[in-house]
């Protein structure tokens, strides 16, 4: 039985993706928490096929081993299972930090656990908080990055700019967040986060990059994840009647995962250490966004008005001046261009569900 799963696994070597080489010198050895999540599983495709090693570090409460079960015994690429919540010693070179539920029905599931994951986890990444001897603190107690001294770039979000009162948003906008409703658990743990990372970045020199990301949406984003495009697409797919949260007025600017990865990248290896956001500011109100969905796929589904959420950020769009002066980024990808490949990609889900529901 031994020998059978080895020529498997053989066989299996033969059909990786294709990596590129790199010397020894240009190689880095790359964590990234949240790796088998939506964004995170682009992201580590990204770099390992740039032919740098990859170790994930995730915890699978909302992403998924099949997300990058491609790359799962590569000689570049490295699993853990770990909550951030606890320590991790391994030297890298860099840090991708985006562990964390990221919509609104996952990281209000368990808000404390949000809030520690931001915070906690992120202390985690940058270097802990010492309390025992300084000996000791010395010797065990520093963290990863700081270790190290790794490059970490954090995950952070547009939510921290709230229901902005500003529009578009800079990076010198300050937010409008309440501090006290169910949205908070995310909101303030992220901005926490940032604040982390500028006092590490100042008292302790680590070096630190901070991606503000804005509603980013393809494949292998989770099925049951309550955000509005996987909702969207879902409903229109099935024919079931498109939930729209208030009047629909609302606004939100959508980004294709690729682009985000791309500026992801750029902003690591850019010197750049002050908040940027990455978006796309193509902006839709969400019942015109709802619209756009049902007539990509010819869908029969009906809009169906429900109660409005609580503290719904009423319109939101980035201004991406820094990213493109800065990284010279910009998005790529078309809102049709992208929706349909995620559409593709919730069909065949669908499907495969169907048929194992089946037998
Ligand atoms: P996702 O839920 O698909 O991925 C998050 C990953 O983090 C999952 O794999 C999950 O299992 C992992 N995780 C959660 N808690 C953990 C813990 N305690 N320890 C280890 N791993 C843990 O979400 P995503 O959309 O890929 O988001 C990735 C990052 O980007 C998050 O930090 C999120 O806040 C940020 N972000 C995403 C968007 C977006 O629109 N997708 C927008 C703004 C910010
Ligand atoms: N969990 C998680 N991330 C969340 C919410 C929940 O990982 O944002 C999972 C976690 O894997 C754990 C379970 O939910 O097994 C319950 O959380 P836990 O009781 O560990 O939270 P804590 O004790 O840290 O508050
Ligand atoms: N939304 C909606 N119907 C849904 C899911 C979301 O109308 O089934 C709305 C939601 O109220 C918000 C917008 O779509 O105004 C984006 O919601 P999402 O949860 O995707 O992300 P957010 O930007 O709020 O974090």
């Amino acid at each position: 039985a031994l020998e059978k799963r080895i020529e498997e696994l053989a066989k299996r070597q033969q059909h990786y993706p294709e990596v590129k080489f790199l010397s020894y010198k240009d190689r880095k050895r790359i964590l990234v928490t949240g790796g088998a999540g939506f964004v995170g599983s682009h992201l580590v495709d990204r770099l390992m096929l740039q032919g740098h090693e990859v170790i994930v570090a995730d915890n699978f409460f909302t992403g998924r081993k099949r997300n990058i079960e491609h790359w799962i015994g590569h000689e570049n690429f490295e699993l853990i299972n770990h909550d951030i919540v606890n320590p991790l010693y391994i030297e890298v070179d860099q840090i991708y930090h985006l562990a964390s539920p990221a919509s609104p029905p996952h990281y209000m599931y368990n808000p404390v656990k949000t809030i520690k994951v931001n915070s906690i986890g992120t202390i985690n990444m940058l270097g802990r908080i010492c309390q025992n001897s300084p000996l000791t603190c010395m010797l065990f107690l520093k963290g990863l990055a700081r270790r190290v001294r790794a490059r970490l770039l954090f995950a952070s979000t547009s939510e921290v700019y709230g229901d902005p009162e500003v529009h578009p948003q800079k990076e010198s906008y300050f937010g409008n967040v309440n501090s006290f409703g169910p949205r908070a658990c995310y909101d303030e743990s992220k901005r926490v986060a940032e604040a982390m990372c500028y006092a590490y970045a100042q008292q302790e020199g680590i070096a630190i990059r901070i991606a503000r990301i804005f509603n980013t949406y393809g494949p292998r984003m989770h099925m049951n994840d309550g955000r509005v495009v996987s909702n969207f697409v879902l409903q229109a797919l099935q024919n079931e009647p498109i939930t729209i949260y208030g009047t629909g007025k609302q606004t939100r600017s959508f980004q294709y995962v690729s682009d985000l990865v791309d500026g992801l990248i750029a902003l690591m290896n850019s010197n750049y250490s002050t908040p940027m956001n990455l978006g796309n500011p193509d902006e839709y109100r969400i019942e015109q966004f709802a619209s756009i969905i049902r007539d990509l796929i010819g869908s029969k589904a009906s809009l169906q008005y429900t109660d409005a959420v609580v503290d719904d950020p009423k319109q939101r769009r980035p201004d991406i001046t820094l990213a493109k002066t800065w990284l010279n980024w910009a998005p790529q990808i078309s809102l049709t261009e992208g929706l349909n490949k995620t559409i593709e990609y919730f069909r065949n889900e669908l499907h495969v569900k169907h048929h194992s529901e089946r037998n």
